[in-house]
């Protein structure tokens, strides 16, 4: 078969790097079509000397000027593209095959879309896109003939632990989804002790190396909450029909349980490379780099219920997941805002969730019917976090 060519949203962040990491090994597999960033011009520019991709796209004119400084000095002939429309066009070329989607938050929301409307095999990283509109995706999948396989570690696991094939989950013999968590930095703290955590702490992962938001994400378990919602799509479940699971050494990535008993795990060392290779060779398996596991060193794995009570955000999550309607748009929404007032020192860690709460509570839910609207949800919820913030620093 020849090689396939691949688009990578978000190259520069954390995910991009990784996926770049399994690229390369596979150079008679892949083909780098678009790499694309942000702020991060320096790592994009030098992943473009080494993957020689058709195009770089970047966010601004600022950004591109400075790309196509240091691309002219490497002697790189990759074309600059600028802005959402180009990273639409990146992931629904003719000539992609497959297209990673890794941006950070809502951002990545029009082009993982635009991916799914191409029918490109789209491997999807990037979960709050699919909390804030579950339902397009789930929509657009019925008419596209590619295909959305999870990356998040978890998602990945179970979707490598079901019957392969089968939509009818319930019929097919599955009881309950059992969704790994590791606690983050600060399990068995209490929401007193956590109070004046710095964004360094918070961004201190025991197991994981990830970008700053879905540290803080892990810190405050709302990114199980959202996690949690990105099963409901993908699996096609309720909320009640899954349950969250703290296992501290992130060597079972998630499990299913049938209804004969049986349950089935995925197990691997906590190493993003994993699910990428998975995801990106499927239904076939390539190496990833990552060291086999060694289970005598790990010697034992330990499991624990979550502490809803001192991790507000994870119960929100659930409530929002219950309400349905654009409730878990706004949950992503105001978090999104909470997370960065928090990374900037203008929040405290606790905080976030109540930034979280408030904007649930005065919101009117919707039906999210179009991307208009899950946009438009978005923004209102993006001003009422915003506007508690003011409140409680002034
Ligand atoms: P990073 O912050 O490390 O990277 C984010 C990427 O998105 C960067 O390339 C960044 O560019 C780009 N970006 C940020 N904002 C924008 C924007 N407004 N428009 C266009 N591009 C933008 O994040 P991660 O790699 O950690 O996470 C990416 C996604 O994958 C998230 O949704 C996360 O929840 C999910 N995920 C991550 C995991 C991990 O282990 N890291 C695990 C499971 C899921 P630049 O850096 O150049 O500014
Ligand atoms: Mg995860």
């Amino acid at each position: 078969m020849s090689a396939q060519w691949i688009t990578i949203l978000g190259a520069t962040g954390s995910i991009g790097l990784s996926t770049l990491d399994v690229v390369a090994r596979h150079p008679q597999k892949y083909n780098v079509f678009a790499l694309t960033g942000k702020t991060k011009v320096h790592v994009l520019a030098q992943q473009c000397q080494i993957h020689r991709p058709k195009y770089a796209v970047v966010m601004d004119v600022d950004a591109a000027q400075q790309l196509e400084v240091l691309l002219v000095s490497f002697k790189v002939s990759t074309e600059i593209l600028v802005g959402i429309d180009a990273l639409c066009a990146v992931s629904s070329d003719s000539n992609v095959d497959i297209v990673m989607a890794a941006i950070v938050g809502a951002a990545g929301l029009v082009p993982t879309l635009a991916a799914v409307n191409a029918n490109k095999k789209v491997l999807l990283a990037n979960k709050e896109s699919l909390v804030m509109a579950g339902h397009l995706f789930m929509e657009a999948l019925k008419h596209s003939s590619g295909v959305l396989l999870p990356i998040d570690s978890e998602h990945n696991a179970i979707f490598q632990c079901l019957p392969q094939g089968k939509n009818d989950l319930s019929a097919a013999g599955v009881s309950k989804l059992l969704l790994s968590a590791s606690g983050g930095p600060f399990r068995g703290w209490t929401a007193q002790q956590m109070e004046h955590v710095t964004p360094e702490q918070a961004c201190a992962h025991p197991n994981w190396s990830m970008g700053n938001k879905i540290s803080v994400d892990s810190a405050t378990l709302m990114n199980k909450g959202l996690e949690l919602i990105e099963a409901c799509w993908l699996f096609d479940m309720k909320e009640n029909q899954i349950e969250i699971v703290v296992h501290p050494q992130s060597i079972i990535h998630s499990l299913v349980q049938y209804v004969d008993g049986s349950v089935i795990a995925q197990l691997g060392n906590p190493d993003m490379r994993t699910p990428i290779a998975h995801a990106l060779a499927w239904p076939d398996r390539i190496d990833s780099g990552v060291k086999n596991l060694d289970l005598f060193d790990i010697s034992r794995l330990d499991f624990e219920k979550p502490n809803f009570n001192d991790f507000p955000c994870l119960e929100l999550a659930f409530e929002a997941a219950r309400i349905g309607l654009d409730a878990p748009a706004t949950l992503n929404a105001a978090n999104e805002v909470a997370v960065q007032a928090f990374l900037d020192k203008r929040i405290g860690f606790t905080q976030i969730a109540d930034v979280v709460k408030e904007s649930m509570s005065v919101a009117i839910f919707n039906e999210p019917e179009s991307l208009v609207v899950v946009q438009e949800t978005d923004l209102k919820a993006r001003s009422l976090a915003t506007a508690y913030i003011s409140r409680i620093t002034s």
